[in-house]
């Protein structure tokens, strides 16, 4: 446009130019109504809203975008505006030359209203009688920032044109058609230009053709009419009658785009104007009207349709959430900002591992259970059915009715004959699959089984009926009453002695959710960015349940590496500390907890308590470290939010006294109170990880606001948890209980894996958590309801985790160990007692002597104490006494426990190490009684050879003084260990 369009100063309103402006106005009234009183038009010009030009775009809904790290678009953030405003200088010369010769060919020289224009329309008035009239761009324009675009009376005109001329007053030509052209619809959500070429072309405005912008500016006057393609759905799509230029996904609803050709007529009428005024040549006239619309339109996905919406969904609600918590906006000033604020969100997301991650998914039997077809019944579930097939809990109560009980095929509820009965024209029912509340009568869910033998849950809401029209009495039956029976003429129908209500009266979810459910999360645990999401399976659309960041479930032992071990680690134990899985009590004095096999095991190392998943040693560890301390390092993993305790799963004594989580079911076996999310438990072992240093995890890095600044660097909180010796400890436990431990199908190929799996009661959830030197991920399996349990255990979710992660490390670097940092040592110790290996170590049969790390300092500095040689009468298994015969005593090495264990205490409980403990009874087999009496010579022979052959072997309890001196029954080897003490109490 001329540079004399430039922005004029707003110029204040002098009375001649008010005047000015009435006497057109009362002109131009005069014409159209045929003489009304000026006091009239001043009237409703009054009720005009001032104009304020600096803010005629800053109102402008626009187009949230979120984009991955490489700047990919994956999603324009649906609204019911889709607008990215650009500045003229963006737009070509013939897009605006194709408006203004279609809409309003005076633009340039006219005030705002156009008399010429208006005079056309008059006479186009009077010929048709009706109200319609040619606007000015200008007046559009105002009419759609300030006016009901859809009202249509003679005031509203009057009103239009005044704001035009006051328009044209403040802003240039330019600024009229940069707002004009950045403000209309196009069709298809799509508002404004650029969107508009974006939605039909893919392309930015400023690539449009000459036949391109043609089309756009065609669409102005109608958009339904000449918008150039439409949404037909996929059923009504008939190739005969429709061409297909595309399909869109819009909330989950899929349609097929079809070619409209309207607006090619539309189009060369605007060409044909272009070309009639000069603004363009015949031969670029000739030229736009020679390419094919049909073929050139190339509908923009709005987002990317490879993924699911489990990521961008959690971008929306962390980019809500940070705007309230880190720039102090409301919830609703948030959303506003997300929804219509153009904002610029660049998520973590990668992509490929994404795409990677949801292929998984969509083979999730396959990958776990190969082929399908010889499994009897629901794949991975295990259920308890009653003799009708309905689902029963443990407790025996009904979950789910099996869909045939339930249902008619054509969905009617089968209320069977006998459960109701009319009377006087009421309805009576009492049917359990009906529970009635005061206000609505819930109908209870159902179950299938699809053609791919997976369990599948159907939600089916309630009854509503108006108040006054149904009532219960105390025995649960429900009175329907004739009134609403009357209004309701086909809420019931009766066949075969069944009632069958109509389900138009409640809402059935046909489609169910498949079970066993699952969710996935897999974090840079050094960046904290979350890299990959699955939330759920076989469930489409939008806002769906994300199950890794919005459910809690039971984590079991997956909590004990975060709540347990690795806070004990950094509090006086080390991986060789051993601890006794022997029965233990809890505060009602009952054996609690149980071990996941039969039993008990005895002395193990903190490192194999982990590995083998002892409860019992992870209960008294914990209690050895306090709850408090465990709550503490959680709190420092996120896990426990202390500021905002309605923000965390944790469930403190303050929030509940009568049910929480400081205990040590909770935090030592996972049997929490709500339970927790995967998310959260994998962000707390990327800590472990990330050398103890935990990054809470985030789902974008920053949002730049529509004008291209940047509105918010988010920056993941971080927090020192460990010493990077201790982190590194804890994850060496972790890489051995894959290699060693109950998690080995986690193992990926040429990969350090460390990791733990969790199970809960009756496998009613099953997970992995673990990490490679790249990623930390946790995977989670089990049924939306709890009461249904999962026919296999931990080693399933291993299973996943690992097909899952052998694909995102498949192009990785391979790297078979953890960075080692400094400061760590190895000894040699003992496993019985986690001290230095000592000689009678070496000769427990069962090879007690072991490796270990430690950090620096915390390696133990003395020899086992807790090996002991003793002589036993073999024949008792007691300790020997002067009495036993020399040919049933044997010395062997024993341990021994502090105090001793003793079985007898314990319901004759025994720990599987039972045998190694050294036995404190003395033989009483054997005493002088029992001694055969020998000739004086023998007698004196016998205590001369006694006397002179001593050695350790045979007459260790001659040398009782109670001062043991190395020669008796600590062995000589240990006779640097000055704290060794005796084992029994000597005769
Ligand atoms: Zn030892
Ligand atoms: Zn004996």
């Amino acid at each position: 446009m001329s540079d004399d369009n430039k922005k004029k100063s707003k110029k204040k309103v002098s009375f001649g130019k008010i005047l000015k402006i009435a006497i057109i106005l009362i002109f131009i009234f005069t014409i159209i109504a045929g003489g009304v009183v000026a006091g009239a038009v001043i009237s409703i010009i009054r009720e005009v809203p001032d104009i304020d030009p600096s803010n005629i775009n800053a109102s402008l809904a626009q187009t949230s975008s979120i984009f991955d790290q490489n700047g990919n678009l994956i999603e324009k953030i649906q609204a019911p505006e889709f607008r990215t405003v650009v500045s003229i200088d963006k737009m070509p010369q013939h897009l605006l030359d194709a408006f203004i010769s279609i809409e309003d060919e005076r633009f340039i020289d006219h005030i705002g209203v156009d008399p010429y224009g208006i005079v056309a329309a008059v006479v186009d008035n009077i010929k048709s009688g009706s109200l319609r009239g040619a606007s000015t761009i200008t007046q559009q324009l105002a009419r759609n920032l300030y006016l009901d675009p859809f009202e249509i009376s003679l005031s509203r005109k009057i009103k239009e044109a005044y704001l035009a001329i006051q328009i044209e007053r403040v802003l240039t030509k330019d600024q009229v058609l940069e707002a004009y052209l950045n403000r209309n619809s196009f069709g298809q959500n799509a508002y404004g230009v650029q969107e508009a070429a974006r939605t039909y072309f893919s392309k930015d405005v400023d690539q449009l053709t000459i036949a391109e912008s043609a089309i756009i500016a065609g669409i102005v006057k109608g958009p339904n009419i000449y918008q150039p393609y439409i949404r037909v759905k996929p059923d009504d799509f008939d190739p005969e009658k429709h061409y297909e230029v595309g399909r869109i996904d819009v909330l989950g609803e899929k349609y097929v785009l079809v070619f409209n050709e309207t607006s090619v007529e539309r189009q060369k009428l605007v060409l044909g104007k272009m070309l009639e005024l000069g603004k363009i040549t015949q031969a670029q006239y000739d030229e736009a009207l020679r390419q094919d619309i049909k073929t050139s339109l190339k509908p923009e996905q709005k987002k990317n349709n490879d993924i699911t919406s489990y990521f961008t969904d959690y971008v929306k609600s962390s980019v809500i959430e940070s705007l309230v918590e880190k720039l102090n906006y409301s919830k609703e000033q948030a959303e506003d900002l997300l929804f219509t604020g153009g904002l610029s969100i660049y998520a973590t997301i990668d992509v490929d591992m994404q795409q990677q991650l949801e292929s998984v998914y969509e083979n999730f039997t396959e990958v776990l259970v190969g082929n399908t077809s010889n499994i009897k019944g629901p794949v991975l579930v295990d259920w308890k059915l009653n003799k009708a097939a309905n689902v029963l809990d443990e407790k025996g109560n009904l979950l789910f009715y099996k869909k045939e009980n339930l249902l008619t095929e054509d969905y009617y509820l089968i209320i069977e004959a006998g459960s109701y009965q009319l009377s006087d024209g009421d309805l009576i029912i009492k049917n359990d699959k009906l529970n009635p509340y005061p206000k609505h009568i819930d109908v209870e869910d159902y179950y299938s089984i699809d053609e791919r033998k997976n369990l599948v849950t159907h939600t089916v809401g309630s009854i509503v009926i108006p108040e006054g029209e149904f009532s219960l009495s105390d025995d649960k039956s429900i009175t329907i009453s004739k009134v609403f029976l009357d209004k309701n003429k086909d809420f019931y129908k009766i066949e075969n002695d069944n009632l069958l209500i109509n389900s138009k009266y409640f809402y059935i979810a046909k489609d169910g959710i498949v079970q066993p459910q699952s969710a996935t999360v897999v974090l840079d645990y050094r960046t904290g960015h979350i890299k990959a999401v699955v939330g759920g399976r076989d469930i489409e659309g939008q806002r769906i349940l994300n199950r890794a960041t919005d459910s809690a479930r039971q984590p079991g032992s997956a909590i004990k590496p975060i709540a347990v071990y690795y806070p004990a680690l950094d509090n006086g134990f080390t991986a060789a500390s051993p601890i006794d899985d022997v029965p233990f009590y809890n505060s009602s004095g009952q054996l609690w907890p149980k071990n996941w096999y039969r039993g008990y095991r005895g002395i193990n190392t903190l490192r194999k308590s982990l590995e083998q998943s002892i409860n019992v040693n992870s209960v008294k560890i914990l209690e050895s470290i306090s709850v408090e301390t465990s709550l503490s390092y959680l709190e420092k993993m996120g896990i426990v939010n202390s500021e905002n305790p309605d923000k965390d799963n944790i469930v403190t004594r303050e929030e509940n006294p009568a049910t929480n989580d400081e205990n040590l079911s909770a935090l030592g076996l996972g049997g929490m109170t709500k339970g927790l999310s995967p998310l959260e438990v994998t962000a707390a072992y990327g800590t472990i990880a990330n050398g103890g240093i935990y990054v809470e995890p985030i789902a974008f890095t920053k949002i730049i606001d529509k004008n291209g600044n940047e509105l918010l660097n988010n920056i993941p909180k971080e927090n020192i948890v460990t010493s990077p010796q201790t982190a590194y400890i804890m994850s060496d436990i972790l890489r051995t209980s894959v290699t060693n431990g109950l998690a080995g199908r986690a193992k990926i190929p040429n990969m350090a894996t460390a990791g733990k799996t969790g199970t809960t009661n009756e496998q009613a959830d099953i997970w992995f958590v673990g990490y490679t030197p790249y990623y930390v991920s946790g995977v989670w399996i089990g049924n939306d309801s709890p009461k249904i349990t999962m026919s296999k255990g931990s080693s399933t979710a291993a299973q996943l985790w690992q097909h899952i992660n052998a694909k995102v490390h498949e192009n990785l670097e391979s790297k078979t160990s953890f960075d080692k940092p400094d400061g760590i040592v190895s000894a040699s110790v003992c496993t019985q007692s986690g001290m230095l290996a000592g000689e009678l170590c070496t000769r427990d049969p069962r090879g007690v002597i072991k490796s270990e790390i430690f950090a620096a300092g915390t390696q133990p500095k003395e020899h086992c104490d807790m090996h002991v040689e003793l002589q036993i009468d073999t024949t008792t298994g007691k300790i020997a006494n002067e009495y036993c015969p020399n040919d049933t005593v044997e010395t062997k090495v024993f341990i021994q426990r502090t105090p001793p264990y003793d079985p007898t205490a314990n319901n004759d409980l025994v720990p599987g190490d039972y045998e190694y403990q050294a036995p404190t009874a003395i033989c009483n087999e054997h005493d002088e009684t029992t001694v055969v009496p020998l000739d004086p010579f023998e007698d004196w022979f016998n205590q001369w050879f006694n006397n002179n052959n001593n050695n350790d072997n045979n007459n260790w309890y001659n040398n009782g003084n109670g001062n043991n001196n190395g020669n008796g029954n600590n062995n000589g080897n240990n006779n640097d260990n000055e704290e060794a003490v005796p084992v029994v109490p000597l005769f």
